[in-house]
């Protein structure tokens, strides 16, 4: 008669990334066009399903949009292999954040380790979460007018994008479970996202605060601007934008530049600066 090993020891053995996961993600395979027509499949169910996401350039996003979207891609892409090494991984449900903050990246894939005790032992206890930028989905497909491309692929409304931010986030969620670690500047991740989702690119081209202040007041680095500071109308040339411009205005008491000027840095919300 066999002996169990108990709960831990199964549990240890029976999951955690390695060769058989590494296999079964390998196998995933689809033609350019297969792939195109499950990912539209998931556009028309989520325009369905969604109580927001109404139509391709949609106003509202919630958290739940994202989970409602790793079902529908777990389902179509995975052949639910990622439910159920989560599940396997005692990481399920894993989160799903809706992001301000993120500003160059569009998304995030975190995988947090916690060493928790089970039983008699301490073990590795792994978390997940996907985080999304609203800052850089909702800026895209406003004022600025434009082809976006993300992983290579030409987007032609917010929900595209959308599909394509997560695409590659799930991408780095396969790999985390599959190798327990991920890089997308890796040629792992390049095959994954060439063979699973026909991506042609780890990148995108998504609208920043910087461009959409462009768009929004005209307004760039090295353009020539004036603007009222306390009574006084000031001159001056737009160095650098962020959430503000920063513009330099020549003056002989000011600090000397490398081009041997000497200027006064101001910090000027973007809605004050006229062009000149
Ligand atoms: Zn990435």
């Amino acid at each position: 008669m066999s002996v169990p090993l108990g709960d831990e020891a199964t549990w240890s053995e029976a999951s955690g990334p390695g060769r058989p996961r590494q296999a079964r993600l390998a196998s995933l395979l689809y033609a350019p066009a297969e792939a195109r027509d499950r990912s539209r499949r998931i556009y028309a169910a989520v325009l369905d399903e969604s109580p927001r996401i109404r139509e391709g350039n949609f106003e509202t996003i919630g958290a739940d949009d994202l989970e409602r979207l790793f079902h529908l891609y777990d389902a179509a892409f995975f052949r639910g292999s990622l439910s159920e090494m989560l599940q396997e991984d005692r990481a399920y449900p894993m989160a799903f954040r809706l992001s301000r903050r993120l500003t160059r990246a569009a998304g995030q894939t975190i995988r947090l380790v916690r060493r928790v005790r089970r039983g008699p032992t301490v073990v590795e206890q792994a978390e997940y979460e996907i985080s999304v930028s609203t800052t850089l989905l909702f800026n895209t497909f406003h004022e600025v007018d434009r082809e976006v491309v993300v992983g290579g692929l030409a987007c032609a409304d917010r929900l595209e994008a959308l599909q394509r931010i997560f695409e590659h986030e799930l991408l780095h969620l396969a790999e985390f479970l599959g190798w327990g670690r991920s890089s997308c500047s890796a040629e792992n991740f390049h095959a994954l996202s060439r063979r699973i989702f026909a991506h042609e690119g780890v990148r995108h081209d998504l609208v920043t605060p910087r461009e959409q202040a462009a768009a929004a007041f005209g307004v760039r680095v090295g353009d020539a601007v004036e603007f009222d500071m306390e009574g006084a109308r000031l001159l001056g040339r737009v160095n650098r934008i962020t959430r503000r411009a920063t513009v330099l205005v020549e003056d002989p008491a000011g600090v000397l530049f490398t081009d041997g000027r000497r200027y006064q840095t101001f910090y000027v919300p973007l809605s004050l600066l006229r062009r000149v």
